[in-house]
């Protein structure tokens, strides 16, 4: 490994994929995130980076996992954690003790003190309360259920493994487990689906008084049953005014509800907006570990190797399971800080984006800002700038003119 800009984090070293990896701690605590690649099965929409049937790669996977942390740590002089999430797939599929083994190795390549935010994902089917209690005790204190619909033939035909009798079921779990910080998220925009059952949805996740929301747009990715579906007409693609009527919808609702809007998908009770997830948003470095994950360093980023197997085999060899490495030149990297910058509500500071690159957003994009406000579409008070909530709808009309 060397080192790259002012953060310190570790390269991985490709040419010999041997390293070596000198200690450099990282000058800031680090956002870590760990990727569970596993998924009973493949919903209609999903095109992650998961798989199912591998049951009996859990094992070889964590232990490769383990390894790959310990390395980093080792690497890094065990740098401090400030946001720790375990993100999938379905990580809730790991068995307590496999779990046990990760934080272990967390633990020992990093520094975390103990009010860190420590997400992890859960799909509501198969869950108990012994294995929440589990969960929680090795520090998890924030759970994100997959719930995506109250309605049974959505949830069917996205093929979601789970009821949502079983969704108020896992949050109730999740509260008598002790888990005071609950995510769910939900899917509108669904093929041919009305704006009263996205709203009796959005009315019946409520009920569950989560402290976080996330609520996404469906998008057809290609590669998936939905798009072929969609493809041969067994389905009608979705409709992005419908889907518009009810992201107005849902911002009202959840403002009325008493939920913050800090980013186009999410809302959280206040204290609760995502930590793990802004340190993305305000384009901050952070380290991934596992199939497929990204790490970023502020100037380069670099993806693992995706397939869990070929993963295992790098890291059982010894070498840095990376795929490939991408350096990131400044105009790139003022472009992303931008177009991530408008997905928080709140915009981006100029006086952030400055003390970055040196030069104000002004310097850099003052015809494409002055257009945007013209066409009503992003909002300039000389300070900040912010999507207006016409521009929260056309989100991508406005970020693909900073590329
Ligand atoms: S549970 Fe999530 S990650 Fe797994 S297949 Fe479904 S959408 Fe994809």
């Amino acid at each position: 490994m060397t080192t790259i800009g002012s953060t310190g984090i570790p390269l991985p070293v490709l040419a010999e994929g041997r390293g070596p990896w000198p200690p450099a701690p990282p000058s800031e605590p680090l956002a870590v995130y760990i990727h569970i690649p596993f998924c009973r099965w493949r919903c209609s929409y999903c095109d992650f980076n998961i798989y199912a049937g591998m049951q009996r790669w859990f094992g070889r996977y964590i232990a490769a996992l383990a390894r790959e942390i310990q390395r980093f740590g080792g690497a890094a002089g065990r740098p401090q954690a400030r946001t720790l999430y375990i993100g999938g797939g379905t990580p809730s599929l790991l068995p307590l003790p496999l779990l046990e083994r990760l934080f272990e190795a967390f633990h020992q390549a990093f520094r975390a003190p103990t009010d860190i935010e420590i997400s992890m994902e859960a799909n509501p089917g198969g869950l108990s309360l012994t294995y929440l209690e589990g969960v929680r005790s090795l520090g998890v204190n924030r759970l994100s259920l997959g719930v995506q619909s109250a309605h049974p033939e959505e949830l069917r035909w996205l093929r979601r493994d789970h009821t949502f009798d079983a969704a108020q079921e896992a949050v109730a779990m999740a509260r008598a487990a002790g888990f005071t910080n609950v995510n769910i998220d939900l899917i509108y925009g669904l093929p041919g689906q009305p704006l009263a059952r996205w709203q009796a949805t959005l009315e019946a996740a409520l009920a569950l008084a989560p402290e976080h929301l996330s609520a996404y747009a469906l998008t057809v990715e290609e590669g998936t049953t939905l798009h072929r579906w969609v493809r041969e007409g067994r389905l009608p693609p979705p409709d992005p005014d419908a889907a518009a009527e009810m992201y107005e919808w849902t911002r009202e609702r959840l403002a009325a509800a008493g939920y913050m809007h800090y980013e186009l998908s999410n809302w959280a009770r206040p204290g609760y907006a995502c930590a793990h997830n802004q340190v993305y948003w305000r384009y901050e470095p952070y380290v991934g570990f596992g199939a497929g994950a990204w790490s970023f360093t502020g100037a380069t980023r670099w993806m693992n190797i995706r397939h869990p197997k070929a993963y295992i085999a790098r890291v059982e060899a010894g070498e840095p399971p990376v795929a490939e490495v991408e350096p990131l030149d400044r105009r790139t990297q003022m472009a992303e800080m931008v177009i991530l910058g408008l997905r928080m509500v709140e915009g981006l500071l100029d006086e952030r984006f400055r003390s970055r690159f040196g030069q104000g957003l002004m310097e850099c994009y003052g015809p494409t800002i002055a257009e945007l406000v013209t066409l009503g579409l992003a909002a300039w008070d000389g300070e900040r700038l912010r999507l207006t909530p016409r521009g929260q709808l056309l989100g991508n009309e406005v970020f693909w003119r900073f590329l």
